[in-house]
């Protein structure tokens, strides 16, 4: 069994407060595309989604990022086109906040994936070098076979984006793959 886990595709990590920018917007119809493909046979779809408190003191983000992803805000919706796929199928989408880069912190990810026998992860989203990153390692160090999107991850660093592609081939052993 396979699931799609799609990492903060929202307005503030594509255009908004900590934008990706052109990249991310270029990746946004893939993403789509394979979250359509997903929930149209009967796979498991996540949709992991950055959440933060305005002016949390405690959140170790608060030193590193201008405030994103605010609780409630336009910035945490789901960009373009992948809300309107979200609200068209919410029935079938697991939406999950996380509040750390890996999809896996804090969440019930894990459970939700071992309780429906899933053994491989199809990541999709923002940024290659932080969250899909630490999401990869997370769910290498747990056992899951990996496979990712090269054309439905982006970064706002080029160099950091070609770095982590490798490090998901070269390390955790995953599958890059991109559409023909
Ligand atoms: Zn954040």
């Amino acid at each position: 069994m396979k699931a799609l886990i799609v990492i903060d595709f929202t307005n503030d990590f594509v255009d908004g407060s900590l934008p990706v920018g052109q990249p991310a917007v270029d990746i946004a119809p893939r993403i789509c595309e394979l979250t359509e493909q997903f929930v149209a046979s009967g796979e498991y779809v996540v949709m992991a989604v950055d959440l933060h408190e305005e002016g949390d003191p405690y959140h170790p983000e608060s030193r590193l990022f201008p405030p994103h992803n605010l609780r409630d805000s336009k910035g945490r919706e789901l960009y373009g086109q992948l809300k309107d796929v979200y609200e068209a199928h919410r029935g079938s989408i697991y939406w999950m906040d996380k509040t750390r880069y890996s999809a896996f912190s804090g969440t019930d990810l894990e459970l939700k994936l071992r309780a429906r026998g899933i053994t491989e992860l199809h990541l999709v989203g923002v940024c290659t070098d932080i969250c899909v990153l630490h999401t990869a390692v997370d769910a290498y160090n747990k056992g899951f076979d990996l496979i990712i999107h090269e054309d439905a991850v982006a970064s706002f660093n080029p160099q950091g984006h070609e770095w982590a592609l490798g490090h998901f081939r070269g390390s955790l052993g995953a599958a890059v793959v991109k559409a023909e």
